[in-house]
């Protein structure tokens, strides 16, 4: 999680860079004081750099479905790949 400033944030592990994006989001609306991105954004009036992580969140979620889908059937991976582009 990067802000404009050049300021990042990173969350905790065990869960995808996607549900964390999720949070972050949310802690900014409600001005969550927990989270340290949160009251950063809100106190500076800073912009996250939201797309780029969501560019980082997509890569890892590709990186993810390519592992897993090559133990699978090979038309089971085109079946993927299309509902991907469909979002
Ligand atoms: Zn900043």
């Amino acid at each position: 999680m990067q802000c404009e400033c050049g300021s990042s944030y990173v969350g905790e592990t065990g869960r995808t860079l996607k549900t964390r994006l999720k949070e972050h989001k949310r802690a900014i609306r409600y001005d969550d004081q927990n989270k340290g991105i949160a009251v950063h954004a809100n106190t500076t009036c800073h912009t996250i750099q939201w797309e780029e992580a969501e560019i980082l969140a997509k890569e890892q979620d590709w990186h993810k479905e390519v592992q897993r889908s090559a133990t699978h059937q090979r038309r089971k991976q085109h079946h993927e790949l299309g509902s991907r582009q469909a979002n």
